[in-house]
């Protein structure tokens, strides 16, 4: 019986940051360092972070999302540029289209990786198509290969979402170590943390060189530099850019963060293979791995068999009354009234996303989850389905 399980487990949230002794540390001497914007621990941020990706230039953000601005101002869209995204993602992609002068323009995802399907996306390309924005869900990497043929084949752009794609790998290459231009965030709930944040990474310096004049204004000079002694109080505007950099507190906290990374994603794999075969008999299956991934497991998502569908938003409600902290990532774009109104966007459009989201629950999964944790977390969920 489920009001058998007594509540031994404080809340279970659904995702928590691993912040230890040496984030304080370093935090508290960025603090007392003199600079504490943009500056010297940025710059070694991004130098730490290309020599872990295998890139060549990384430019440290305030978050994915202006990663995901920048990346798409860089194409120069014009009014009427088309670009594909999947339904199945954040709102962030989506509306940095939008704020890129662009028209969003929604593609399915493949039923085994839940990552954009490029069959969908040939369907979905016009003369007006500029660019394609693969989305690596929960950590898995999309079929880069494929996609990018048909962004060869078509004269289109790769702009790649990868928020939850820190140590995600494709063909066993990192993801981030390209020519394309590849967005990272360091939100709380992602693979790493800088409190907020997110990086730009790409192997083309002319795009490395865009990005970066675009974070602080167009300034033809960043004002870290000019305020150093070697520096000069002269700069130019050389584009209208906008104000998205990263902070030496924030960089601190990631070159922290950084150095943890592997052993935090080696534990987010042990937890996903104890949720899976703690549920391996239960009415429910999981995201398919594919031969060419690498996966970093950022979320753990969960698909419920037919039969439990329409009790989904319940079976959240009741592990939330076990103090299980579920959750839904994402909701597809073409629920949301904004993109119905503007964009004619209506339910029917993507049915694989729709059919994915409808029996989709993100089960809890970070570092600090103990295996005790995961089976409590296993054994609610299990009952919970079981009383139906
Ligand atoms: C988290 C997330 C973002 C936004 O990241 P921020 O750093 O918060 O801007 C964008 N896209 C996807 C797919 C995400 O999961």
């Amino acid at each position: 019986m489920l009001t058998k399980i007594t509540k031994t487990h404080k809340f279970l949230p659904f995702a928590k940051p691993v912040l230890g002794k040496e984030e304080e540390k370093a935090v508290i001497q960025a603090l007392r360092s003199g600079w504490i914007t943009l500056g010297p621990k940025t710059a070694e941020f991004e130098q730490k972070f290309s020599e872990y990706i295998g890139c060549k230039y990384s430019v440290a953000l305030n978050s994915a999302t202006a990663a995901l601005h920048l990346a798409l101002l860089d194409l120069n869209l014009k009014d009427g540029d088309e670009v594909i995204i999947p339904a199945f993602t954040f709102a962030a992609t989506a509306n940095m289209v939008i704020h890129a002068n662009g028209i969003p323009i929604l593609a399915d995802i493949d039923p085994e990786s839940l990552c954009l399907d490029p069959k969908s996306v040939e369907m979905q390309i016009t003369k007006r198509t500029k660019a394609i924005i693969p989305v690596h869900y929960a950590g898995h990497p999309a079929d880069l290969d494929t996609l990018k043929a048909i962004c060869n084949k078509h004269g289109l752009a790769l702009v790649e979402d990868a928020a939850t794609a820190v140590g995600t790998k494709y063909k066993k290459k990192m993801i981030g170590n390209s020519d394309d231009s590849i967005c990272f965030s360091f939100h709380p709930i992602k693979n790493m943390t800088t409190g907020d944040g997110g990086m730009f990474t790409t192997n083309d310096k002319d795009k490395a060189d865009r990005v970066r004049l675009l974070r602080l204004q167009g300034m033809s000079k960043e004002a870290w530099k000019r305020l150093d002694k070697s520096g000069s109080w002269f700069y130019e505007i050389v584009a209208p850019g906008l104000k998205y950099n990263m902070t030496d507190i924030s960089a601190a906290l990631g070159i922290e963060q950084l150095k943890k990374l592997e052993a935090f994603n080696v534990r987010r794999k042990e937890i996903v293979e104890l949720y899976k075969s703690l549920l391996s008999k239960a009415p429910v299956r999981f995201q398919i791995i594919q031969p060419y991934a690498t996966h970093s497991h950022n979320l753990f998502p969960v698909l419920l068999d037919d039969q439990y569908v329409s009790s989904r938003n319940d079976i959240i409600e009741e592990l939330k009354e076990q103090n299980v902290g579920a959750n839904v990532y994402y909701i597809p774009l073409n629920f949301h009234p904004y993109y119905q109104q503007a964009y004619g966007w209506k339910v029917g459009d993507v049915p694989v996303t729709e059919d994915t989201y409808n029996r989709l629950i993100n089960l809890p999964l970070y570092p600090s989850l103990t295996n005790a944790d995961v089976k409590y977390i296993a054994k609610c969920f299990i009952a919970i389905l079981k009383k139906r």
